[in-house]
């Protein structure tokens, strides 16, 4: 294939080049995109789970936070503030630090009796005072018992560090030893948390911190903690409906360790996590795809029209300036030939001067062609309809052929009906250039000794001119385009006979402007028949 070929073939085909070579990576781009969304799909279920446990395990963890910051502050006595005679120096050590949450503090002493002095702080006197009789103050003796032994028999590290004692759970104690000289355990301090500022202060505070650091605020609203106590009581969140088991549930570590937190997402949350939106991104992937392949299609589409229009309107001016220079050329060659004064026979001058005057009426019907066209493109057309018996425009028209078609041998047939015939409110002069056109094409297009028939009759409320000839005919394909402006089946100088590609689209804009229509019959080398329908006119619908 030569460059010009192939350049050539590529314009001829840009339509599907173009959609070719925007579609192969598009479609590479959507079948990654699959794949990426499939694992983003998978990863994403994972990262959900690890988010809802971290949620909880966080919760769970400033649970602990908060009673070892408690212990850290309050338990860390100093051994000098034993033995315990003078009661007021560890109330006042207690008095001005922050014990939200908790119940009692109590401190045990074994520096003056071995079995313990034991004391609980009252805080409204800021002081100890001698741990009264009670379920709480046996809990605090039950639990402190090990050091007992362990204040007696020195050096044992179990005793050292936090300890938690959780035996009675209405009275859960956190205890640290006071160690003397030689690791001597010489008191505990301690304190009883608090369970209801666990349930109404605590949890709510920590759950929601930790939901707030794993998830944004849309998708908080699809979680559901809730918080348990030993006996499964729910004592934060859950309202008392029973629903599926949490996605993940962990116990508190530390203190309550008898408690769990468990969460579970819901709705849009977990479909999203959980694969609900690979649809959504393929359907959306999808659509973009398809509109943008439609996006280019369409501009393929008007790029190669306004190419053809291009062509089109190219290969007009070299049609038009051939139509117009040829019957320029003989009327001159005739005019100078009877000017010369070399011809002398009568019938020559008169057969010079009929010439003469049929090239100049083709130069005028050409101009009138142009100028129709162009009034018709810049809406400047306008049509002067009057009632007109269609015979009397057909008529003329015929006449005025009827020379040339002799001349050039063909047969002319007509098949009119009878006069005056129907009647038509038309501008007479546009729907006799129509059939001038029609028969110009007749001619142009036919054989040299074929028939060209043309007809008038009333069918129903419409009255149909049709012009039938035995010529080239036109192929299927280009039946509707023959009607567009320009359009010239064969292009350019390869086509036989010369034209400008503006008939049919007068004969098309004219008919339809009187409210009728053309219809083409015709077959490859068979011939064609044009008909144009005109509504008859109807001088009742006039007058109203
Ligand atoms: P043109 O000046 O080229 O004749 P038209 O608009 O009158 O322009 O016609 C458009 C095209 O339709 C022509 O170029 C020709 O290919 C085709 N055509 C029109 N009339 C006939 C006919 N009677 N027989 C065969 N082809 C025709």
């Amino acid at each position: 294939m030569r460059r010009w070929d192939i350049r050539n073939w590529a314009a001829e085909h840009a339509l599907p080049i173009g959609f070719a070579v925007a579609f192969v990576p598009l479609a590479i781009l959507l079948a990654l995109q699959v794949g990426w969304l499939k694992e983003l799909d998978k990863a994403s279920a994972v990262a959900h789970r690890a988010a809802l446990r971290s949620t909880v395990e966080t919760a769970g963890n400033n649970v602990e936070q908060f009673y070892r910051g408690m212990a850290e502050r309050l338990l860390n006595v100093p051994v000098a503030m034993l033995p315990t005679r003078d009661l007021d120096r560890i109330g006042s050590f207690w008095s001005n630090k922050s014990r939200d949450g908790l119940r009692t503090l109590f401190v045990v002493d074994f520096s003056d009796e071995p079995t313990g002095n034991y004391y609980v702080f009252d805080a409204e006197r800021g002081e100890l005072v001698s741990s009264p009789a009670s379920d709480e103050s046996l809990a605090i003796v039950l639990a402190t018992l090990p050091w007992q032994g362990w204040a007696r028999n020195a050096g044992s590290d179990d005793a050292l560090g936090l300890h938690t004692n959780e035996n009675d759970r209405s009275n859960r104690i956190v205890l640290h030893p006071v160690i003397g000289p030689n690791d001597r355990v010489v008191g505990v301090v301690g304190f009883l948390p608090d369970p209801e500022y666990l349930q109404t202060e605590l949890l709510p505070r920590v759950i929601e911190e930790a939901a707030q650091a794993f998830f944004a605020p849309a998708a908080m609203k699809d979680l559901d903690i809730v918080a348990h106590d030993a006996n499964g009581v729910a004592v934060y969140g859950g309202d008392g409906t029973s629903k599926p088991a949490p996605d993940v549930r962990i116990r508190i570590p530390f203190l309550f360790r008898d408690y769990t937190i468990g969460i579970r997402s819901e709705g849009e949350t977990r479909e999203w996590w959980l694969g609900g939106r690979f649809a959504f991104n393929m359907t959306i992937g999808f659509v973009s795809a398809f509109v943008l392949l439609a996006g280019i299609a369409l501009a393929l589409f008007s790029a190669r029209r306004s190419m053809r229009l291009s062509q089109m309107k190219s290969d007009f001016v070299s049609n038009v300036s051939h139509e117009l220079r040829t019957p320029l050329a003989s009327i001159r060659l005739f005019a100078e030939l009877l000017r010369s004064g070399r011809v002398t026979s009568a019938d020559r001058v008169v057969e010079y001067g009929d010439h003469i005057e049929a090239e100049t009426r083709r130069l005028s019907r050409l101009i009138d062609n142009i100028l129709d066209f162009s009034r018709i493109e810049s809406e400047q057309k306008e049509y002067r309809l009057e009632p007109t018996y269609v015979l009397d425009l057909v008529r003329p028209v015929l006449r005025a052929f009827e020379v040339r078609l002799q001349q050039d041998g063909f047969v002319l047939k007509t098949d009119l009906c009878e006069a005056p015939g129907p009647m038509a409110c038309v501008d007479a002069d546009a729907v006799g250039q129509v059939l001038h056109n029609l028969l110009d094409n007749a001619v142009k297009y036919s054989k040299a000794g074929s028939t060209i028939e043309v007809g008038v009759v009333t069918r129903g409320s419409s009255v149909e001119i049709s012009v039938r000839d035995e010529g080239i005919g036109i192929a299927a394909a280009d039946q509707s385009k023959v009607f567009e402006r320009f359009h010239r089946v064969g292009t350019g100088l390869v086509h036989d006979v010369k034209g400008s590609g503006l008939g049919l689209a007068i004969v098309d804009h004219v008919v339809k402007a009187h409210g009728g229509h053309v219809r083409l019959e015709s077959e490859l080398g068979q011939g064609s028949r044009f008909t144009i329908h005109l509504p008859l006119w109807d001088p009742s619908r006039e007058e109203a």
